[in-house]
């Protein structure tokens, strides 16, 4: 791996970040609060939330393994994902590499950054081979971009082709594991210790129901989080999102138990869409959602619609041709679906 030094933009790696009242000032004791120009009614809206989220962090440390200054915390997964191009690459001249098809949003911030993004399909089986990604990058190549479980494919990509990525490419790969709660595949945290390029991303918003409250992750090493720290806005992540992730993590069995009825709903509804005419493939998973290759996605899409019930239509996505992308919601909603599809 080149050295951050190398990998981190001149004027970010140089930057001196804003500094709040709450960064001056974060210890415990003190009793009176005049230094952040708060009004002291309506508590407890009334104050800055933590800056660096640590009660949070001090949780998540215990549900995911990872330590509190190894942890990044943003506005969704977005935010780290936007952040990453605003931290490496230099716009107009820099480029990063992601496989194809997959999440939308590492090439949406691409553009917005005015960062030259590269794409390498995937094999017809959805697998990704870590040669032909390694053989897309060059010396201004910044970011390895590799989503497993794969959206919108949902299989998990091979953990050795995914290690040869991190262990060859000198500079930063980041594995977006949104679905890992799903996944039989084990998350790549335990690889942060030994490999400071990897950047891992997770998320509320999936196993953990939260979507609503935007809360993403990023585990990596110190050095990276520091720089993370460095750039996020001064509050990101504000006071009511942090109580609520926290009440959702000091239960996790819950969670357990969504992900295990998930899982057997999704076994259920893939095995009734293999028996229904209009299917022609069901594609394994690793995910909340599976791929599905039907007679003529658009007309079923359209015909779903008609009825009141959204999945998604990935027609127009490399490899994905006449394809639809199915949540596996409750076991009524599940039913309904597939009530309607088998009268098509
Ligand atoms: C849904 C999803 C996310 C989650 O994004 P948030 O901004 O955290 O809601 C991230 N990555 C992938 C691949 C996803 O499918």
């Amino acid at each position: 791996m080149l050295s951050l030094e190398q990998l981190v933009r001149k004027n970010i790696w140089s930057l001196a970040p804003y500094s709040s009242a709450r960064d001056e000032y974060s210890g415990k004791e003190a009793h009176v609060f005049l230094d952040a120009n708060e009004n002291p009614y309506n508590s407890p809206y009334d104050r800055y939330p933590d800056p660096l989220q640590r009660e949070l962090k001090q949780l998540l440390k215990k549900v995911k393994g990872v330590p509190e200054d190894m942890i990044f915390l943003g506005n969704g997964s977005d935010e780290p994902i936007d952040l990453a191009y605003r931290i490496f690459c230099e716009p107009g001249r820099d480029n990063v590499v992601a496989i194809e098809p997959t999440y939308g949003m590492y090439k949406v911030c691409a553009d917005i950054n005015d960062v030259e993004y590269r794409r390498v399909l995937l094999d017809d089986k959805f697998e990704m081979h870590a040669d032909e990604l390694l053989a897309a990058c060059d010396e201004r190549t910044k970011i390895v971009w590799i989503c497993s479980p794969n959206n919108p494919t949902g299989n998990s990509l091979c953990r050795d082709e995914i290690m040869k990525v991190i262990e060859s490419f000198q500079g930063i790969v980041i594995v977006d594991e949104a679905y890992i709660d799903f996944a039989q595949q084990q998350s790549l945290r335990t690889e942060l210790v030994s490999h400071e390029n990897l950047i891992i991303l997770q998320t509320m918003s999936k196993a953990w129901a939260s979507a609503a409250i935007r809360l993403g992750m990023a585990f990596a090493s110190r050095e990276i989080i520091n720089i993370y720290n460095k750039v996020k806005y001064p509050y990101n992540v504000n006071l009511l999102t942090q109580q609520q992730a926290m009440e959702m993590l000091k239960d996790p069995f819950e969670v357990d138990k969504w992900v295990k009825i998930l899982l057997d709903e999704r076994q259920r509804l893939m095995q009734a869409f293999q028996d229904l005419p209009l299917c022609e493939q069901v594609f394994r998973t690793d995910a909340n959602f599976f791929l599905a290759r039907v007679t003529d996605a658009q007309r079923i899409y359209d015909y779903l619609v008609d009825r009141g019930i959204i999945v998604r239509n990935r027609n127009r996505v490399t490899l994905c041709q006449n394809c639809l992308r199915i949540t596996i919601g409750t076991r009524s909603e599940n039913a309904e679906l597939l009530a309607a599809l088998r009268q098509f």
